[in-house]
């Protein structure tokens, strides 16, 4: 009989990645657990994206669809972010849907038949190209469940916006929230109406897909992913995919995710952290694609010196411009900015003691899986609610309440206080070191996470 390997390794999934920092980690992580099991990935994106040939294992190669031209040409000024936004979108369908069969094609002429496709939530339509090439069809989501579920609400028609009430709980949702805590393209309707409808337009996966993969943990997101997988049996929580060493020290697998669009500043970062007392640095990011005002800028700048804690501050190249003037220079002493940091590495190090954080859903699992306590500073789409989450339901950080749409010097400074040295501090801690466990515990050997991509694999391999 042929061994279990053996029929792994002629089993080919293809993951099609939709190309932002965001959405490219999680998902190369999940490649390369799929890898790790013996499987052959290949992983394809766009262009714009600078590939590595393959990965260590040999078992992911890369593949990239080529960018069509952008017609426009110059930039047009009297485009609205929007406009752009839905530009680049309405750009990223059209060359899936004209490469991707290309690619399907090219795999069975080379002997290596792509049998199942893992594709972002976001490109449904990759799901009928696959299934006009009879291939399985995963859609993975990069957000939380919970957030899901409550563009699932939207979507069916259960949940009106505003909340007729001022709080409202949802079946999936065990904590009281208020219009605010919903994600901005729900409360601030008609802010980006393209990424509105790109949001609301995964609710088609539901029902088409094969499966259903979120980058979550059951005891993470019970209420969510239990509601969530009465509806739809094929929902199955495959995180954090973190990768494993961060879970398990044991574990000497990759430090990073291994596909970066930002060139981070390692030497730098870790040698700072290393020359501060354990707990002692706090680290601020917003991720990348946060734009913050100016006025907002300040406020961060200002609120991280009065803390009087050391600060890591990521502010990427194209934000730089709207830090204080002479910030970077003035604020030595205290803190260290970079336009980008080996997020993972800086988080597991020792010396971090809280993240003050955009909320985004990576930042926010790897917080909660390396046990980092954060200060909530949402910008946009899922964050506030993940925010809520992180203060109310996982309970291991603050939220800076905003004051006509700015968050104060005053109020960062206390927040950062709170969590830092505090007498919450403790019992945040204390948290954040329990969601660790508890990450480790859903990847580990016959976690639930890991059972749920056992199961994946040998679905198709009994087939
Ligand atoms: N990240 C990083 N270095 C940085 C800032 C962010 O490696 O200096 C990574 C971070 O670990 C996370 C991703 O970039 O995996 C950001 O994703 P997230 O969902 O948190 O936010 P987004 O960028 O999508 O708003």
């Amino acid at each position: 009989m042929e061994r279990k390997e053996e029929t792994a390794a002629k089993f080919h999934a293809l993951v099609l990645i939709f190309p932002l920092q965001g959405h490219i980690n999680p998902m190369l992580q999940f490649s390369k657990r799929l890898a790790a099991r013996g499987i052959k990935v290949t992983v394809v994106t766009t262009n714009s994206i600078n590939l590595p040939v393959e990965s260590r294992s040999n078992l992911i190669k890369f593949e990239s669809i080529p960018e069509i031209s952008n017609q426009e040409g110059e930039k047009d000024e009297k485009q609205t972010d929007n406009d752009r936004i839905d530009v680049f979108l309405k750009k990223i369908e059209a060359e899936v849907l004209e490469h991707l069969p290309m690619i399907f094609e090219r795999k069975a002429a080379a002997g290596e038949p792509v049998k199942v496709l893992v594709y972002d939530s976001v490109m449904p339509y990759a799901f009928d190209i696959a299934q006009k090439q009879g291939i399985l069809g995963a859609a993975f989501f990069t957000q939380s469940c919970t957030v899901c579920a409550i563009y699932h609400h939207i979507h069916q028609g259960t949940l009106k916006v505003p909340l007729e009430e001022p709080n409202s709980s949802l079946p999936s949702v065990p904590i009281i929230l208020e219009s605010k805590d919903l994600p901005s393209f729900i409360y601030e309707t008609g802010s980006y109406p393209a990424l509105l409808r790109l949001v609301l337009y995964q609710n088609l996966n539901f029902k088409k897909a094969d499966w259903l993969f979120f980058n979550s943990f059951d005891s993470l997101e019970h209420e969510a992913i239990s509601w969530m997988a009465s509806q739809y049996p094929m929902i199955k929580a495959i995180g954090p995919t973190v990768p494993s060493m961060y879970l398990d020290k044991q574990l000497q697998d990759d430090k990073a995710y291994g596909l970066s669009l930002f060139k981070p500043d390692t030497e730098a970062c870790l040698k700072w952290l290393d020359s501060k007392a354990v707990g002692s640095v706090v680290y601020a990011s917003f991720g990348s694609l946060a734009n913050l005002g100016e006025e907002q800028m300040e406020e961060i700048a200002r609120g991280l010196t009065n803390s009087q804690c050391y600060f890591l501050w990521v502010v990427r190249a194209s934000e730089e411009s709207k830090l204080p003037s002479n910030f970077k220079s003035e604020g030595e002493e205290k803190g260290l900015i970079v336009n980008w940091c080996p997020q993972l590495e800086v988080l597991a190090h020792q010396s971090v003691g809280c993240f003050l954080t955009h909320c985004g859903w990576n930042s926010t699992l790897e917080a909660l899986s390396l046990g980092v306590p954060m200060v909530a500073m949402p910008q946009w789409t899922d964050q506030p609610t993940n925010a809520k989450c992180i203060v109310d339901l996982w309970k291991t950080g603050v939220q800076v309440k905003a004051c006509e749409g700015v968050m104060r010097k005053e109020e960062i400074k206390m927040a950062i206080k709170e969590v830092m040295v505090g007498e919450k501090s403790v019992e945040l801690k204390k948290n954040a070191t329990w969601w660790k466990e508890l990450a480790k515990k859903a990847m580990i050997e016959g976690g639930s996470s890991d059972k749920n991509i056992e199961q994946f694999v040998s679905s198709f391999l009994s087939t």
